[in-house]
């Protein structure tokens, strides 16, 4: 597994600032048969115990869509539920709360729950805020 160079500076910028970290992630590939739900798990495990390593705070928790896109599934980004779900369990404010991600939908993922979607490293976009790093992203929380 490879991380950024400054991901794990990232995130311990966001947990300080006191946000509360959840992944919200399309995993097609299950859907299609190219890997197991399985195998998502133990990536997701090799995470937690890699931010442990780092002293910070493991995820708070994941929400996986494992469909194909001809599933034709509600959970799928951009669809906003999974976020909404995390939302409801939690009790999180969605104005102070941002899905950050590589791809239009997530932050079109975002923007259907109610909270701001930001881009972070691929495509910057007319319609939603847009970082370079998701460190960038973070220090513009400080202010
Ligand atoms: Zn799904």
């Amino acid at each position: 597994m490879e991380y950024y160079s400054d991901t794990f500076k990232a995130i311990r910028l966001l947990q300080q600032l006191g946000y509360e970290l959840f992944v919200v992630t399309n995993q097609s590939g299950v859907g299609r048969g190219y890997f197991s739900l399985e195998a998502v798990y133990v990536i997701h495990k090799q995470l937690q115990n890699d931010l442990r390593e780092q002293k910070l705070e493991p995820f708070k928790d994941f929400a996986i869509c494992p469909h194909s896109p001809d599933d034709k599934c509600d959970c799928r980004k951009p669809s906003g539920k999974m976020i909404q779900e995390f939302i409801e369990k939690n009790n999180i404010s969605k104005e102070v709360s941002y899905m950050v991600g590589d791809k239009v939908i997530d932050a079109e993922a975002g923007k259907n729950a109610g909270i701001q979607g930001v881009i972070v490293r691929t495509t910057a976009s007319k319609d939603f805020p847009y970082f370079k790093t998701l460190l960038e992203f973070a220090q513009s929380l400080k202010k």
